[in-house]
């Protein structure tokens, strides 16, 4: 029997084996009581998290594969005040899901439910759950409460305690196939380049999706611009890091990092074949050439040690400053 069951809508056609699996699974009373989402983001994991929810909350599953979208469970979920559900994230002035949070989820998930459906808690970064937090799940994780799924999502599951992903079922959500993704993201929107969208987004979807609707593209060839106009002595690198480095994410610097790999590889290799920057292809081959390799290799080192030291408390603009002085005295 195949497992391929498309996912509700199925507004994410990747995600349909992985429906199929969990609803088959349901239908057998062998649904697991904790699992863990994985995969890379852009993919759909918070979405397909959600979606599970809302199929374990209905009260009559519809052929169960599908919430029902008429019971009270389905109702309530639909407006967002399902008693019996229960979403954990970081609260607003913290980057960590606290044990506080998890205890008094824990004591929400010891009452008896409200209605028909399961008791279902999603936590979303799964990782970002403080060590304490972390231990006080374990405890809910080895002693489950009936009717209670507990979900969780992270994109860096490495980061969870060994002990707490041992104790979940690990749902792995893989880059879909090429075409697949084409196809869907052609389908979402008039993107003019599709493939390229999906490539900078590493194969993602939902990334790609965001970069065809953004101006990221345009964004992208603005910066590397600019790191030419230095190297033309047309751009100042002061007033350039001025810019970028009021951007706390540093997006001026991690692309510099991306290209600055993508420059090593054109030059060991003398072609573009498998560089990340396939929008800025052209321009990338013709800096390329005038680059010098082990400046290159000194200021990716650089820049790698700026982006892990962000953060910190480092002075953002002397850091820019600093490479971007470097950059432009970097030619050969
Ligand atoms: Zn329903």
């Amino acid at each position: 029997m195949s497992t391929m069951v498309n996912y509700p809508g199925d507004p994410y056609p990747w995600l349909g084996t992985h429906w199929g699996r969990l609803t088959a699974a349901f239908g057998q009373g062998r649904f697991p009581h904790a699992l863990l989402i994985t995969g890379q983001p852009g993919l759909g994991k918070a979405a397909f998290a959600h979606e599970l929810a809302r199929f374990l909350m209905c009260e009559a599953p519809a052929e169960g594969v599908a919430a029902c979208g008429k019971c009270t469970g389905c109702t309530l979920f639909e407006a967002g005040n399902h008693p019996d559900f229960f979403s954990v994230s970081p609260e607003e002035d913290s980057s960590a899901i606290k044990v506080d949070q998890i205890r008094a989820l824990s004591d929400r998930l010891a009452m008896s439910r409200h209605g028909g459906g399961f008791k279902v808690a999603i936590l979303d970064p799964a990782e970002a759950m403080n060590i304490n937090a972390a231990n006080s799940l374990l405890k809910t994780l080895e002693e489950p409460t009936d009717n209670t799924v507990l979900v969780l999502v992270s994109a860096n599951p490495g980061r969870l305690p060994a002990t707490v992903r041992s104790r979940c079922q690990q749902v792995r959500i893989p880059v879909p196939e090429r075409g697949v993704a084409v196809a869907w993201l052609k389908k979402q929107v008039d993107a003019e380049q599709p493939e390229i969208c999906l490539s900078l987004a590493n194969g993602a979807p939902l990334l790609a999706l965001d970069l065809a609707r953004g101006n990221a593209i345009e964004e992208r060839a603005r910066h590397f611009q600019s790191l030419v106009g230095i190297i033309q002595g047309r751009q100042d690198p002061l007033a350039l890091a001025a810019s970028w480095s009021k951007d706390e994410d540093l997006t001026g610097l991690r692309w510099l990092r991306e290209w600055l790999m993508d420059l090593l590889r054109i030059r060991l290799t003398g072609h573009v074949r498998g560089i990340h920057g396939v929008d800025l292809a052209e321009g990338l081959q013709a800096l390329a050439r005038q680059l010098d390799c082990k400046v290159m290799f000194g200021q990716l080192d650089k820049v790698n040690r700026a982006i892990q030291m962000a953060g910190s408390g480092i002075n953002r603009q002397l850091m820019t400053e600093d490479i971007l002085l470097a950059w432009a005295a970097g030619t050969s």
